[in-house]
């Protein structure tokens, strides 16, 4: 059986407190030899570092999530620091810029917007130093901000790559990402009914520039839309990916896990 990564997971959500452990088990049934689970904020990221410890296949990444930017500390990075020093901690975020909900779209003014993405940015940067550190990478979260978060990470190129995660953007955004030497990744959408255009990005994206991902408890792919997402899910995720790139699940297995394996340094 081919083995797969589930690279984003948000394993510490209260939609896993009863049943962590079947969740878990059933992953490593379905052949997702390890699990990555990401943290929004620093309490959110403690728990995740706490699942690492508890499950030898799961590992941490610690951030703070941009739609959360209001409620953070003007300075992340201290804690932040602590956090990302845990061996199992293998990358920062996640962050990035979110301009999808605005505060003027909930009864705020022009001048909120301009704070709440001014905070975003500073604490977008705050992560980007910290892995400039510490030698990790980023997962970035981006929606309706692609731009901006090019340009917040282009000084940062030379040390720190990212992966887009649940990428939805077009295959010249993608080769965009590429360029930079950062990386995409795909979750269960690529198998839902409507999302033609993210199986073509998926077909233009090169076989070692992409992971895979289900960005759980949300986005479930067909035949389990609508419901809770789990780790195990990756492997209906795969099977979508492999007729999309027309290659062999053992292909993908190798091309995915080498990538990640390769952009998560400390994925031992
Ligand atoms: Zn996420």
């Amino acid at each position: 059986m081919p083995t797969f990564y589930d690279t984003h997971a948000h394993l510490d959500y209260p939609d896993y407190a009863s049943d962590l452990e079947a969740v878990i088990e059933r992953a490593a049934a379905a052949g997702i030899g390890k699990i990555i689970a990401i943290g929004s904020d620093l309490e959110s990221s403690a728990r995740a570092i706490k699942l690492s410890e508890r499950f030898p296949n799961v590992y941490a990444v610690v951030g703070w999530h941009p739609s959360q930017a209001s409620e953070a500390p003007d300075d992340l990075r201290p804690a932040l620091r602590e956090l990302a020093r845990h061996p199992k901690v293998v990358a920062v975020g996640e962050t990035g810029l979110d301009y999808y909900r605005l505060p003027s779209a909930q009864g705020g003014t022009p001048p909120d917007d301009q704070r709440y993405k001014q905070k975003q940015s500073v604490l977008f940067r705050q992560h980007l130093e910290l892995a400039s550190e510490l030698g990790l990478n980023c997962v970035i979260h981006q929606r309706d901000a692609f731009e901006d978060v090019l340009a917040e990470m282009t000084p940062f190129a030379d040390n720190v790559r990212g992966v887009f995660h649940c990428f939805g953007g077009s295959p010249a955004d993608m080769q965009r990402v590429v360029a930079m030497g950062s990386l995409v990744s795909f979750t269960g959408i690529i198998t839902f009914k409507n999302a033609q255009g993210v199986r073509d990005t998926a077909a233009a994206t090169p076989l070692d520039r992409f992971m895979l991902e289900t960005d759980c408890p949300f986005l479930a792919p067909v035949p389990y839309r609508g419901k809770r997402c789990e780790p195990a899910y990756v492997k209906e995720i795969a099977a979508l990916a492999a007729q999309v790139k027309g290659c062999s699940p053992d292909e993908l297995s190798r091309a995915t896990c080498a990538t990640a394996q390769n952009f998560f340094p400390k994925l031992a």
